[in-house]
């Protein structure tokens, strides 16, 4: 893989920013069920996240990380405030549709975002209900409403609904509404370990125990030299698989996220992760299926 030290941004181009760390459903593929959850970002550090990145070449912000955005009361409020700041940027919004009503539906495609992604990991009531721990008949609705006022935007949001390990039988339920709305991106993922942090469990589709010993990159290479997570207590992490925010870089209520990208510890992980430097047994990337193995022999 190639490095690209060489090719270092001086600002990320894309801020991941988690404004509420909770979510009303318990999907199975999901470390955020398991954790205590319930953390928001205070309003003014939103708002200095936003006016540090408007003095720099954003391109994108993507509302959220561990949960569900909508959520948070404020949500719309902080989108308005981003496209006041940064008029140009791509809003990019995920949910996984419950709360995802008219009303906001409107709302968020006034605020011309960039893409919308529903995260329905099933597609039958009763296995929406088991898996995700939410009603299927109510997130369909919404989607389809969503949907057909989309369809008339003289540009239309990027729609993607993504299935994580879905089985096949249940495929077909989830392809109808690409029957419907043929723009719309119909994604099938298999299941991530999310560096570890989802448990191996049978019903998940991924390898067992996963150590890499030789690290040698990581296939989304942009989350380390494009992008950066920044959680709602104002810890920022280089990957967003930090789900116990244990390979944090610091704090923004101590340093501006230029310093923290920049700084002497970021280039440590991403040495780590890329091999240039020998990582602890420990490091988060040995246990993720994203990590790159070193070619045997080298
Ligand atoms: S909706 Fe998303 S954040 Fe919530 S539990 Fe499911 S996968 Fe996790
Ligand atoms: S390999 Fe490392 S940087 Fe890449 S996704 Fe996994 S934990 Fe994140």
């Amino acid at each position: 893989m190639k490095k690209k030290k060489d090719l270092i941004l001086h600002f990320p181009e894309r801020l991941s920013i988690e404004t509420i760390f909770d979510c009303n459903a318990k999907c199975l593929c999901c470390p955020t069920p398991r954790l205590k959850t319930g953390g928001v970002m205070e309003p003014k550090m939103f708002k200095n996240i936003i006016d540090e990145a408007s003095n720099h070449p954003i391109k994108d912000i993507f509302p959220f990380i561990r949960g569900e955005p909508l959520l948070d009361p404020n949500i719309i409020d902080y989108l308005e405030y981003v496209r006041n700041k940064l008029p140009s940027v791509n809003i990019h919004f995920s949910s996984n549709g419950l709360l995802c009503s008219p009303k906001i539906s409107q709302k968020l495609l006034n605020l011309n975002i960039a893409s919308m992604t529903f995260s329905i990991h099933r597609h039958d009531i009763n296995s929406c209900r088991e898996y995700m721990g939410l009603n299927y008949e109510k997130i369909l609705k919404n989607v389809n409403f969503f949907l057909s006022i989309a369809e008339n935007e003289d540009k239309k949001p990027n729609v993607s609904i993504i299935s994580v390990d879905i089985p096949d039988h249940e495929k077909s339920n989830a392809l109808s509404i690409k029957n419907k709305y043929n723009w719309v991106s119909m994604e099938f993922w298999p299941g991530h370990n999310r560096a570890g942090n989802v448990p191996y469990n049978s019903s998940f589709n991924f390898e067992q125990g996963i150590y890499v010993s030789n690290l040698n990159g990581c296939y989304s290479e942009m989350w380390l030299y494009e992008w950066f997570f920044i959680f709602y207590d104002g810890n920022v992490s280089f990957c967003c698989n930090d789900w116990l925010n244990e390979w944090i870089i610091g704090n923004i209520e101590h340093h501006t996220l230029k310093e923290l990208w920049n700084s002497k510890k970021n280039w440590k992980f991403r040495h780590w992760t890329d091999g240039i430097e020998e990582a602890p047994l420990n490091f988060i990337c040995r246990n993720c299926i994203l990590a790159v193995k070193e070619p045997p022999g080298k």
